[in-house]
């Protein structure tokens, strides 16, 4: 794909770089220690196309771990690699109006969804299950044929995430007594704290949130990465759940399906139109990048992106 030199897009999201780029609100993310060094100043904002045109502003090439943006993807590979009745058995679709990382599940004891940490958690552990010591590989591959480039882990955050991921481990633990995951927790909670530790671009999540938006064809390499049922049921999930706490606001102000990681990364995706992705470290209360919302806020109200609006 080309980039256009000057579009009303390019120049909205360069206005918008400029705008925010004086936002210094939030904190970045430190329950993982390692997270902590990001550098706060990090900004980039890249838009894909469904034709394959990536417009990008700022720290759009600067690799950062994609976090909970990767449960996204991860439960799309499970509902087409495991099959929609078994996955949709073992998690459920509910938002669960409490923090990512709680430990509770719902009356029935599945997670509440697939965006939050018991749900992702149990969703690796199906695939653990199924594809042994490969399903890091498989995860790793798809969230590659996603972003359509070759994606590698940051060791120093896995290792940090597993050195102080206790509360994961819980949930683990928690999840094995009921069936919600089956053999080796560890196995299990490297799985799910590698496919967190992957590293991206902002570059990445717009390529990635095009292949959703693009119905699960990734419009720059041309390859089906998903089917239509996965990322229709993907999409669905992040409307209500995919932006922590905030899932609410967000669909009614932005109005695009979303998710976003504590490592200051969100992606977003209008279907038949645009994947938005937006890294800035410094995150809000909920968990949420600072300048990310207001970024997609902007976006959103410039060209009428809302999901829900006439086109
Ligand atoms: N690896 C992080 C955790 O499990 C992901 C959290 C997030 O991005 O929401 O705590």
């Amino acid at each position: 794909a080309t980039t256009p030199l000057e579009t009303p897009l390019l120049r909205a999201i360069r206005d918008i770089h400029t705008r925010f780029t004086p936002l210094h609100d939030g904190e970045v993310a430190s329950y993982i220690p390692e997270l902590g060094k990001a550098d706060p100043d990090h900004f980039g904002i890249a838009v894909a196309t469904t034709d394959g045109h990536v417009y990008e502003a700022g720290d759009t090439a600067v690799p950062f771990t994609i976090q909970s943006v990767s449960k996204a993807i991860v439960y799309a590979l499970a509902l087409d690699m495991l099959g929609s009745e078994k996955v949709e058995a073992a998690i459920g679709v509910e938002p669960s109006g409490e923090a990512f990382n709680s430990i509770r599940l719902k009356a029935d004891n599945r997670p509440f969804n697939a965006m939050v940490n018991a749900g992702a958690i149990c969703c690796s552990g199906l695939l653990a299950e199924a594809a042994g010591d490969e399903a890091f590989e498989l995860i790793r591959t798809t969230l590659s044929r996603f972003a359509g480039r070759e994606l590698e882990v940051d060791d120093a955050v896995f290792q940090s995430e597993r050195q102080t991921g206790d509360r994961n481990r819980a949930i683990a633990y928690l999840l094995r007594t009921y069936g919600g995951v089956r053999g080796d927790v560890d196995h299990i909670l490297d799985t799910y704290f590698r496919q967190c530790s992957v590293l991206v671009t902002a570059r990445d999540l717009a390529v990635m949130g095009a292949s959703f938006a693009n119905h699960g064809v990734n419009p720059v390499t041309g390859e089906m990465v998903a089917s239509n049922y996965a990322v229709a049921r993907t999409l669905a999930v992040m409307i209500s759940s995919g932006m922590y706490d905030f899932a609410g606001e967000w669909i009614y102000r932005v109005g695009v399906p979303a998710k976003s990681g504590v490592g200051g990364g969100i992606l977003a995706a209008l279907p038949s139109q645009l994947g938005l992705g937006i890294f800035s470290p410094r995150l809000d209360a909920h968990g949420n990048s600072v300048r990310g919302l207001r970024t997609c806020s902007a976006l959103s109200d410039a060209f009428d992106l809302h999901m829900l609006s006439r086109r």
